[in-house]
């Protein structure tokens, strides 16, 4: 039999399309499945994945349309192998995912490519620059004058040229049309739009800020003598011992600023984390600061700063290693915990196994050290951590135990560093691999063990599409691989520990601290008498201040935890009623004292501080609630003398901010932090005796079914910061519900009756994990839109027979606006997956039948997330 000669190949590209588009193969090119090449699609040019070979002349869609050639082959073997294909057709399947996103989410690849924008001159063009020259027609208005001017300008432009192109920066350069007119002229149809990506050269440089100013110390002297001190002694960053004590005028009226040309808060900063990085850090890898490009651009006009070209081979300065993750000598369940990974990995075969240790009981060590004995064999493993749970410190840990092994991949590195790791690990140079979430579909090879720490984490699930939860490709991708997986957390998901329970996973627990310390006393403050019996709304209670104050006499060391950042989360009008409500949602903003502004911390949109009501004009406005940022100022002006950090999305700015509190903790030069859940995650603080719980509880009051669970794992975790060093920990919990099982169980340290008693909710409401969920949101722009389509759907799923499956809704989603869009929301409940991802792949072919654009309804299969 003659071989195969595969005429055209089906390519998956990222669009949000559910079908494979079919290429011709011109002959000499080879592309293989798993492999990406470049095709043509509408006025563009995109790599996507090859995912069929065949010779079946394709029935064309639309008749007489010519199927059009791949353009370049760009892989001799594949990107992603027979199993991550596989993997990635699950995952397509399982989340309702277009099947090119969800390959372009496994493969952190564009850095090799270039994307280019060009504006081609069109027969239409040619002709309405050709009617300008004769007649002239004047137009209307001034307005539409100078703009007919502008678009005249660009046509000529193009037409002047021999292509008739010219790249979207050029022309814009040249011409200095706006993009609003540019989209237009593209309406019109006198310019067509060209979006090409290409491969980019071999040889590839990264664009890397370089600081001018000289020492770290120059932003400081960029503030003449008439700088308000204010604002210099609080920008400082973490730790900020000072704030409570700034003379700040308590109205927020604005501070005098002087006329010099003084750097803002946003240029010092990033001075400051450029000086940091010893004066030279790729441009890509300053995105973790949060600022607007516009920063950088700034520096560099004035000199400040310069850009220049690095080869590729630029990475960041390695960290130093630390004490050894080893100096304990194993307990005996954790000697255990590793026989039982010993043993599943030497079996080659697919298990799962939870891995429930209490806070403090070294359940790391146990993750290294298995990877240890993996790599020795010579197989491969993953481990993947919370978005928070990747500090420096980490890091250093795994340099130092696996050395250049390790491959590190999180979400500070650039698109360039990620395709450098992502290559590493591929030629199996690198056979250890750390990551965040998107770490699960790294490409190594023979993989045998996969870790999921905090396996609980909503970091987890991605809130674009695709909206995989990496915990649950995890254990999916073990199972392809017939690899173990180990899920970790000292407070496990219901899901987990149901599974557990019904033994699809064997449970392991760790149930005592390491050196057998204990775990913490709670104390429960219940708020409503301490109101009654003070008259005051109080922030802290009588019994926690007392607590504080005992434990700076002694001179140990406290943290505080209030889950809300800002100053206070509403700006009222007393007049009115009204609250300020962000621009683009249907919440309050938050009020943010040291930065001067109103911030929505939903979507970021930031706004002045008001000076009167914009509902009523009145100028009664004031701020209501607390926030991390006004509790930090409350402690400072009880206890004057403590040195007092804070720690939140704020005052973090990257994952260096973060270790750097934490180290000030552990170096004593902090008495006390305060922050946001980021003090509850994780980190082994040993002079920590006493943690204060501030409002953990507000999600109680919250319509979302795993309210419960995440109080109880929050209570939990930041209790675990107690005592895990020589001396005990107590914890006071302050709360409205004293009452509630949530809070009843985690002041018990009673997992297992948490569990029992949740478990026993989600059975009478139906909910995970004794059914699956799904939460369709459609939403627009245009509130009559929404409306008419989430009604559309809704009458759709009433006349159709969908036995065994729930469908409750639409409603407006808790949150009715966000990020400028209406939302509408269906919750699908049932007990077979089967049949509800069956609903849910028929309701997007009516939606499409309907041209509601896929976009607009989101389907969030597994959802974590309800509001
Ligand atoms: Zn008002
Ligand atoms: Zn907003």
């Amino acid at each position: 039999m003659a071989p195969l000669m595969p005429f055209f190949c089906d390519v998956a590209l990222p669009l949000p399309l559910d079908i494979a588009f079919t290429y011709a193969i011109p002959r000499g090119m080879e592309p293989v499945i798993g492999g990406r090449v470049l095709v043509p699609f509408r006025q563009q040019r995109m790599p996507g994945i090859v995912v069929e070979l065949h010779d079946r002349t394709p029935q064309a869609r639309v008749p007489k349309v010519k199927i059009k050639n791949v353009i370049e082959a760009l892989d001799l073997s594949p990107v992603l192998d027979e199993q991550l294909l596989k993997l990635g057709r699950w995952i397509a399947d399982y989340y309702l995912a277009p099947v090119g996103e969800v390959f372009r989410t496994m493969l952190p690849l564009s850095a090799e490519f270039k994307r280019t924008i060009t504006y081609r001159i069109t027969d239409a063009g040619h002709m309405a620059l050709h009617l300008a020259g004769m007649s002239g027609s004047p137009a209307r208005s001034q307005r539409t004058r100078e703009e007919q001017l502008v678009e005249f300008r660009v046509l000529d432009y193009l037409a002047e040229r021999d292509s008739g192109r010219a790249n979207e920066n050029s022309l814009r350069g040249a011409t200095r049309i706006s993009r609003a007119l540019l989209a237009g002229m593209a309406r019109k149809r006198w310019i067509a739009r060209e979006d090409v990506s290409a491969p980019r050269d071999a040889a590839r440089t990264v664009k890397v800020a370089v600081l001018l100013s000289g020492e770290p110390g120059a932003p400081a002297r960029q503030d003449g003598p008439d700088a308000c001190p204010h604002v210099d002694g609080c920008s400082a960053g973490v730790p900020s011992a000072v704030a409570g004590a700034c003379p700040e005028p308590a109205d927020g009226a604005p501070h005098p600023r002087s006329t010099s040309s003084k750097l803002n808060a946003n240029q010092r900063t990033l001075i400051e984390a450029l000086a940091a990085a010893g004066g030279r850090v790729p441009v890509e890898a300053q995105r973790g600061l949060n600022l607007p490009r516009t920063t950088l651009a700034t520096l560099v006009r004035r000199g400040l700063a310069e850009l220049v070209d690095e080869p590729q081979e630029f990475s960041a300065p390695k960290l130093k290693p630390r004490r050894s993750p080893f100096e304990f000598e194993f307990s005996s369940a954790q000697q255990q915990a590793l026989g039982k990974i010993r043993e599943c990995v030497d079996a080659r075969k697919f298990s799962g196994m939870l891995l429930h240790g209490v806070t403090g009981s070294g359940k790391t060590a146990v993750y290294l050290a298995g990877m240890r004995e993996v790599l020795e064999q010579g197989r491969s493993s993953i481990l993947l951590v919370p978005e928070i749970g990747l500090t420096p410190a980490m890091a250093a840990d795994l340099i130092q135990v696996f050395g250049d092994e390790v491959a590190i991949l999180h979400s500070g590195l650039s698109n360039d560093e990620r395709a450098e790791q992502w290559h590493r690990i591929k030629r199996g140079e690198a056979r250890v691999v750390v990551g965040t979430r998107s770490a699960v579909f790294a490409p190594v090879s023979d993989l045998a063990l996969l870790i999921v720490d905090e396996e609980q984490d909503s970091s987890y699930k991605q809130e674009e599409t695709p909206r995989y939860h990496a915990r649950d490709v995890a254990v999916m991708r073990a199972k392809m691989a017939g690899a173990v997986v180990v899920l970790g957390s000292a407070t496990p998901s219901l899901e987990s520990y149901y599974n557990a329970r019904k033994n699809k996973y064997t449970l392991v627990e760790l149930p005592d601290r390491v050196e057998n310390r204990p775990l913490p006393e709670v104390e429960i403050i219940d708020m409503r008498q301490e109101f009654q019996e003070t008259g005051k709304d109080q922030v802290i209670s009588r019994k926690l201040a007392e607590e504080i104050r005992d434990r700076l006499e002694k001179n140990e060391q406290v943290m505080v935890l209030l889950n809300r950042r800002g100053y206070s989360p509403v700006a009222l009008c007393r007049a009115c009623g009204q609250a300020l409500q962000c621009k683009n949602c249907a919440v309050s903003m938050a009020h943010h004292k040291r930065e001067r502004k109103m911030e929505c911390h939903y979507c970021g949109y930031v706004a002045h501080i008001p000076d009167t009501c914009a509902h009523c004009g009145s100028e009664y406005v004031y701020f209501v609630g607390t926030g991390s940022e006004k509790l930090e100022e409350l402690l400072h002006g009880m206890f004057p003398q403590a040195r007092i950090g804070r720690l939140d999305r704020d005052t973090v700015r990257g994952r260096e901010d973060f270790e750097r509190a934490l180290n000030a903790l552990n170096e004593g030069e902090l008495d006390m932090l305060v922050g946001t859940q980021m003090i509850a995650k994780g980190h082994d603080v040993h002079g920590v005796t006493l943690v204060g719980v501030v409002g953990a509880d507000a999600a109680l009051g919250l319509p979302d079914f795993r309210a419960a669970e995440r109080t109880f794992q929050l209570l939990t975790q930041v209790a675990g910061r107690a005592g895990r060093g020589e001396s005990p920990g107590k914890v006071v919990l302050q709360t409205y519900f004293p009452d509630h099982y949530a809070v009843q169980f985690a002041a018990h340290h009673d997992f297992a009756g948490f569990y029992d008693k949740e478990l026993q909710f989600r059975s009478w409401m139906h909910y995970p994990p004794y059914s699956a969920i799904a939460n369709v949101v459609v939403r627009s722009e245009k509130l009559d839109e929404a409306l008419a389509w989430s009604g559309e759907l809704g009458r759709w799923f009433e006349k159709t027979r969908h036995e065994g499956i729930r469908v409750l809704g639409p409603a407006a989603a808790p949150i009715l606006r966000l990020k400028r869009d209406y939302r509408y929301h269906f919750i699908l409940k049932s007990p077979s997956r089967e049949k509800m991802n069956a609903l849910l792949r028929k309701m997007l072919a009516e939606a499409a039948a309907r041209k509601i654009p896929r976009t607009q309804v989101i389907v969030d299969v597994d959802a974590v997330w309800l509001m």
